[in-house]
């Protein structure tokens, strides 16, 4: 893992540039030549200061069901919800959209490779999106962010920027102390991700940003995936991509030479940004490991789908006895063990007896069982198993056997921590199912509490909603 780090290092001439603390701005002149590249035209038109004039628009108008979306502030316009169209445009166009009398609707990022065809940027009345436009909405968010974690000395990894949810559909950015890593869900932001990055990076006073692509959650039931975030429809990485935007390059700032090193709630993590699932790190789980740290006293805990050991270490931190930690994947594994090493000075967390396990959940749990292995607390946090909606009824049964297999491990009286991370399971629908597969297995679940999502990861629309997780008593 960390050698391909390493082997990235110094990739761009604006890596190798030696960082001093008085460098105030990264370089990201690769990002403006990328831009003109990318579509073909000058940096200057590419700002398109007034783009309702500006003629490389792509004018759009849309059938009722549409229009009524984007009144509601809805920031996708499908491809079905087109009646007519200007000519074919280019990913990163902007896109105007009318209503039916010619009115303007919205406005936002082309993209004829998706079936998300715009990603709204602006409702209502027309305005110009150029870079000020871009750089205003990132310090807003920027400074949200900055407010929100102000008093959390012992935070410095959050998500800065929620893609759709936040007026930037499409575009996800999280923050590791110094590093900042982009992910898009669509070659959109190509030719605008330089008015992004500059203010971002500016405003954080980050050293580096690593760029992520979303390679759609496509991953069948069984393998490794990485969770759903809004946006993300079945597909593979554009193949069109050159190397200098390949997965996990840096953009700008500092190579990198080895894992990032972060804190969380005083925990020390490390992460790979450029090759970790999602970001690197599930940032989203922060709020329930704190709420798992204060149930783990005394208790044998087993987290399920443990990835780096986020849970584990707040289990330990907490008091548990034992800890194991069951993934599939052998390299989040090993930086799972490199986590406990990070936190020795942590009693708990020294004096632990931590193992870890790489099996598949399904199997392993039902082994575990059958060897008459159990615990006093079970955390259950499995990869998005609907990446599409024909796939909710699967998602739903295997959300229902691994309550079951999860109780068969579960000692009278312990705790079930379940989440799920998939957007297109409503969270009736999981706590529903959930309920129904305690109670066939005879041990009913009492609620503690329902939780969703941590305020660095707002909802902005129906589809947002990703993220609930139940902790519940069982008999
Ligand atoms: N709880 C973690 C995040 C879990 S992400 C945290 O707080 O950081 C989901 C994890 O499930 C990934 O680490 C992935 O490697 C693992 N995974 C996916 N399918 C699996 C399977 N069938 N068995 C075991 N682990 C699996």
């Amino acid at each position: 893992m960390l050698g391909s780090i390493a082997q990235r290092k110094g990739r761009f001439g604006s890596a190798r540039k030696t960082y001093s603390e008085e460098m105030s701005e990264l370089d990201f002149s690769q990002l403006d030549r990328i831009a003109e590249r990318w579509v073909g035209r000058t940096a200057e038109r590419s700002a398109a200061r007034d783009p309702l004039a500006a003629a490389q628009n792509v004018t759009l108008r849309v059938d009722r069901s549409a229009e009524r979306a984007l009144r509601k502030g809805h920031p996708w316009l499908f491809a079905d919800g087109i009646r007519d169209q200007s000519h074919d445009g280019r990913a990163g166009d902007f896109a105007v959209i009318f209503d039916r009398r010619r009115n303007f609707l919205a406005l936002g990022l082309y993209d004829p490779e998706s079936p998300i065809r715009v990603r709204i940027l602006h409702h209502g009345k027309p305005t110009p999106v150029d870079a000020a436009f871009f750089a205003r909405r990132v310090q807003g968010l920027a400074e949200l962010r900055a407010k929100l974690f102000a008093d959390d000395a012992g935070t410095n990894a959050y998500r800065l920027i929620n893609g759709e949810n936040e007026g930037m559909p499409g575009l996800v950015a999280d923050r590791y102390a110094n590093t900042l890593v982009v992910k898009l869900y669509t070659t959109a932001w190509l030719p605008h991700l330089r008015h992004v990055v500059r203010p971002l990076s500016r405003l954080t006073g980050a050293q580096r940003v690593v760029l992520r692509w979303s390679r759609g959650a496509t991953r069948a039931l069984n393998s490794l995936g990485e969770s759903e975030l809004p946006g993300e429809l079945p597909g593979e990485l554009p193949d069109e991509l050159p190397d200098e935007l390949a997965d996990g390059v840096l953009l700008g700032g500092l190579a990198l030479d080895g894992p990032v090193l972060f804190w969380e709630n005083g925990l020390r993590f490390e992460c790979d940004p450029c090759r970790g699932q999602k970001t690197g790190f599930f940032l989203d789980q922060r709020d329930n490991r704190a709420r798992v740290e204060a149930l783990a006293g005394g208790k044998d805990v087993l987290n399920t789908f443990a990835y780096t050991g986020g849970f584990s270490l707040y289990a330990a931190r907490g008091g548990a006895k034992s800890v194991v930690s069951l993934d599939a994947s052998a390299p989040a594994l090993q930086a799972a063990q490199r986590n406990f090493e990070h936190n020795r000075a942590i009693p708990g967390v020294a004096g632990v007896h931590h193992e870890t396990l790489r099996a598949d959940a399904f199997r392993s749990l039902a082994e575990l069982a059958a060897a008459g292995r159990d615990f006093d607390l079970v955390v259950v946090d499995p990869p998005s198993f609907a990446s599409r909606q024909g796939e909710v009824e699967r998602a739903l049964g295997a959300y229902a056997s691994l309550t079951r297999l999860a109780l068969g491990v579960l000692r009278p009286g312990g705790d079930l921590i379940f989440a799920s991370c998939s957007a297109r399971i409503t969270s009736d629908d999981f706590f529903a199912c959930l309920h129904a597969a305690a109670r066939r297995a005879g041990r009913p679940l009492r609620e503690i509490e329902r939780t969703a999502h941590p305020a660095d990861h707002p909802v902005g629309f129906e589809q947002g909603a990703y993220l609930k997780c139940i902790f519940a008593k069982v008999p």
